[in-house]
């Protein structure tokens, strides 16, 4: 794959989405639901809604295409990522606009011999109400059976210096991902779920319910998440271009699939957390004895983790790099 191509296609898709919010029933809102089905359409594919009520918006929209035999019940490769944003995340450009890019840019090559289901879900964020709402409908109402379910969620960022080219992948659904250029953490749930599994992070929490395998991705939530500066500038597209070539790899049958299985494991835990150490307001005692800790982290410290990173990230901004 050509990177500097597949670096404007993101750039462009993301530029579109990001041209005002998409908080559910706004304007821009609206026009990213027309952008998505023209878009689709464009590509030669048919565009499918499905409608749900959902308080307090009322009727909310998924928005997906299915290649592959139509009538088949052969079961689908689900990719999805969710394109609302809430209204605190600005134009929500790594949250979410850098996830719906890179489906967008893998239903734009997908084969038409290969049955997949692409979904835009609505309403992932929580508005008061709870949230995932979009894809609890699709997991439920969606009649054709599911082989496993790929969701992308915050895929342009870094966590913080030395996440450049860091992703995480979690769940059983894929081998373990590997790419020249990316460093992918196969991790196991607890250190996206600290709260437990009764508090999913993203989309992929309604189809693990229904017993789908899932595989979630995602490069963290840096200083700038749900926060007005989440704009397009903020993103690695490079990193995101090699995102996308290496699912084009495992998602869309360009290449031989690899026969590794995916095993999370704790053994570079200590890695991620030098590389948070690294950060001198993390240089403590705490992350210390949790760089030390060679089975992993119980589930309190990996809370206690959450709750000491994310405010300071916050705090601390930009000026983290210098
Ligand atoms: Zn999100």
């Amino acid at each position: 794959m050509d990177t500097t191509a597949a670096v404007n296609e993101l750039k462009e898709h993301v530029a579109t989405l990001c041209a005002d919010n998409r908080r559910p029933r706004s304007s821009g809102h609206k026009r990213t639901q027309d952008f998505l089905c023209d878009y689709i359409a464009s590509c030669g594919l048919e565009v499918q809604v499905q409608h749900f009520f959902a308080i307090p918006f009322g009727q909310c929209k998924n928005i997906y295409t299915e290649t592959g035999d139509k009538d088949s019940l052969q079961p689908r490769l689900l990719v999805g990522a969710h394109y609302d944003t809430r209204g605190s995340s600005g134009p929500g450009a790594d949250d979410n606009a850098s996830a719906v890019a890179i489906v967008m840019a893998l239903l734009a090559r997908a084969k038409n011999d290969v049955p997949m289901t692409f979904v835009l879900f609505d309403y992932e964020e929580t508005f008061g109400y709870g949230g995932t709402k979009g894809s609890r409908a699709f997991a439920a109402q969606y009649n054709k059976p599911i082989s496993k379910a790929i969701i992308l969620d915050l895929v342009g960022g870094a966590l913080m210096p030395g996440f450049e080219d860091v992703y995480f992948q979690f769940g059983p659904a894929l081998p373990c991902l590997q790419s020249e250029h990316l460093d992918f953490h196969h991790l196991p749930m607890l250190f996206v779920e600290p709260i437990g599994t009764c508090v999913p992070r993203s989309d992929y929490g309604r189809f693990r319910k229904f017993g789908v395998p899932f595989t979630f991705i995602s490069s963290g939530t840096p200083w700038y998440y749900h926060t007005a500066n989440d704009v397009p500038e903020m993103l690695h597209y490079d990193k995101m271009a090699h995102l996308l070539a290496c699912l084009c790899e495992c998602l869309l049958g360009h290449a031989s699939p690899q026969v590794l299985v995916h095993e999370p494991d704790w053994s570079r835990f200590s890695e991620i957390v030098d590389k948070i150490r690294a950060v001198p307001a993390f240089d403590d005692r705490f992350f210390h004895a949790l760089a030390a800790s060679r089975d992993g982290p119980s589930r309190l410290s990996m809370l206690r983790m959450y709750f000491k990173v994310l405010p300071v990230l916050k705090r601390l901004g930009p000026d983290l790099w210098d």
